[in-house]
């Protein structure tokens, strides 16, 4: 295993690896960046079928946490943790609570929050070893009613609001009545994200692995459902992957028949040469970590003590004006919009003192 010679290093601060041989833990913690503040970001626990697929996953979620942050003007930096394992059967309170030692034994350089295979009654027992939680909070809705910590109903606001931009961008209008959109991944951002575009007039078509997420859409919000494999192709405005990374790639790009691709998953495209893949085709891509930094600007908040849901909303609603930024600039640079978010997101945390931070 190389580390600092990894295709995925790109000069990472700290890579912490922890073992606990009495609870099991085997985990790793990068630290990307902390330019512009502690590095957040959510823990993993996956059962990575070697520790070199967990390295490449960690460093990848944990340098693109650099990049989501300094787009999103938070003063935070990147990092992400895994833990090496199968949730649903090796996750028990003395394996979370040595995470949480491991975490606490970074000394606050590296705060943990939700990912795949994490829940919030997960994190609620790592800080019971440190204080370098988030996400665990319970917060106000806007009908005053309180939710748990998990920050996935302000990804999908910012998503929804990011989805919007691209739209008006590419087609035109801001209004969504019978916008036809296909959702991949109706889960915790995916259906609220369908519940928003269904109350703004839009017609949706849905797909899962689990027939009884799609059937909670149907019934719920009168979408059609789909087979995976057909989500793809069919004849829509927008493309919103919400499910999992890679999915832009070869085999995908070439059967899309929406313009816009605007989603909540994480690593979208397979390899950087599908955003201009992308482009060549004339389809308007809403870089992912641009869209979906909604669950971080709403943790950012816990994190500094002063949640309060209008002013998350609002730092959220500026996911508009970076995206249409973002998109004008490519348009006149002749530039694929991924490129274009990370020119803008690196200057940013290169350069902290010219970096806007929060009011
Ligand atoms: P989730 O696990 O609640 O939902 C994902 C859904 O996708 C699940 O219902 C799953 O069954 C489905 N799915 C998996 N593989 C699929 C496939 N091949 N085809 C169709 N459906 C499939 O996760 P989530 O919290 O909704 O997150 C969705 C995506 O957004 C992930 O990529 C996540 O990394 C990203 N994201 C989430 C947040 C957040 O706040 N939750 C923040 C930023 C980014």
């Amino acid at each position: 295993m190389n580390i600092f010679s990894h295709p995925d290093f790109d000069e990472h601060e700290r890579v912490l690896f922890g073992h606990d041989p009495q609870s099991g833990l085997k985990a790793i913690v990068a630290i990307h960046n902390t330019n512009l503040g502690p590095a957040l970001g959510g823990c993993r626990m996956w059962p990575y079928s070697n520790e070199d697929e967990a390295l490449k996953d960690v460093l990848r979620l944990s340098r693109g946490m650099s990049y989501k942050s300094a787009l999103a003007n938070l003063p935070l930096g990147g990092g992400k943790a895994v833990i090496i394992g199968d949730p649903r059967q090796q996750k028990t309170s003395e394996l979370l609570k040595a995470m949480g030692r491991f975490i606490e034994s970074a000394n606050g350089q590296y705060i943990t929050a939700e990912d795949s295979g994490t829940s919030v009654p997960d994190l609620k027992v790592m800080a019971e070893e440190t204080s370098y939680v988030a996400g665990i909070m319970e917060k106000p809705c806007a009908d005053g009613q309180l939710r748990s910590g998990d920050p996935s109903p302000s990804t999908a606001y910012g998503v929804y609001r990011g989805l919007v931009s691209a739209v008006e961008f590419r087609l035109g209008r801001s209004d969504l009545s019978g916008l036809k959109v296909a959702i991949q991944g109706v889960g915790n951002v995916g259906f609220r994200l369908a519940r928003h575009l269904r109350d703004a007039g839009a017609e949706l078509w849905v797909t899962d692995i689990y027939d009884d997420m799609v059937q909670r859409c149907v019934k719920e919000l009168g979408a059609t459902a789909v087979h995976s494999d057909e989500i793809y192709g069919l004849d829509v405005d927008v493309f919103a992957p919400c499910a999992m990374g890679g999915i832009l790639n070869d085999q995908t790009i070439s059967q899309l028949k929406a313009t816009v691709v605007a989603g909540a998953a994480n690593n979208q495209l397979d390899q950087p040469s599908h955003g201009e893949a992308l482009r060549q085709r004339g389809i308007l891509y809403a870089p992912d970590y641009a869209i979906n930094s909604g669950g971080i600007i709403d943790v950012c908040y816990e994190r500094m003590g002063n949640f309060d849901l209008q002013a998350v909303n609002v730092h959220i609603e500026s996911i508009h004006s970076t995206l249409m930024e973002i998109f004008a600039r490519a348009d006149s640079e002749q530039q694929s919009t991924h490129v274009i978010a990370d020119l803008v997101a690196k200057e940013r945390f290169t350069n902290p003192e010219k970096n806007h931070q929060l009011p």
